[in-house]
């Protein structure tokens, strides 16, 4: 008798540790999303997810995914889009994307100012910038371009640039 309440209340313990662990990976996962590569937290409409020598990890932007591979030397697959303006996953492969736009969602909200310089310097090398903004096709891609410009390009021709 004694033995059974020893056990029930090990279970029960076991049971309240499991509960409180899948309670912390969901609230984990929800808010707390930061990218693997620039540690800034993901925004929802520019989620980048790429495969880095075989796992699933999760960027902010795809720039900073594809430089990845420049800065690891490891190949970087990436896998899932996320659609700018509908925050809806999108399949790289049919993408396109708006570069050198003037919405950066990366540097609005860690640096007000954008660069008041347009020569990139080495010391100002920022992943994020300029912003990559996916899109589900070349219309919108286009349409967004032309209210904030930028540079409409397939996204597969764009990381092809960085897979050298
Ligand atoms: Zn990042």
């Amino acid at each position: 008798m004694q033995r059974s309440s020893i056990v029930t209340g090990l279970v029960a313990i076991l049971v309240l540790l499991g509960l409180g662990y899948a309670g912390w990976r969901f609230v984990a996962e929800r808010s707390g999303e930061v990218c693997r590569a620039c540690a800034r937290p993901v925004h929802a409409h520019m989620r980048t997810v790429a495969i880095l020598d075989g796992r699933r990890e999760t960027y902010c932007c795809p720039a900073c995914a594809l430089s990845e591979h420049q800065q690891s030397g490891q190949p970087v697959e990436v896998v899932e889009l996320t659609d700018y303006l509908t925050n809806g996953p999108l399949k790289p492969g049919s993408s396109f994307i708006v570069r050198n736009s003037d919405m950066n969602p990366c540097l609005q909200h860690h640096h007000p100012e954008v660069s008041e310089n347009s020569q990139p310097l080495e010391s100002h090398f920022d992943r994020c910038s300029p912003s990559v903004l996916a899109f589900q096709d070349q219309k919108s891609a286009a349409a967004f371009a032309g209210e904030h410009g930028g540079q409409v390009t397939k996204f597969s021709y764009f990381a092809a640039e960085f897979q050298r």
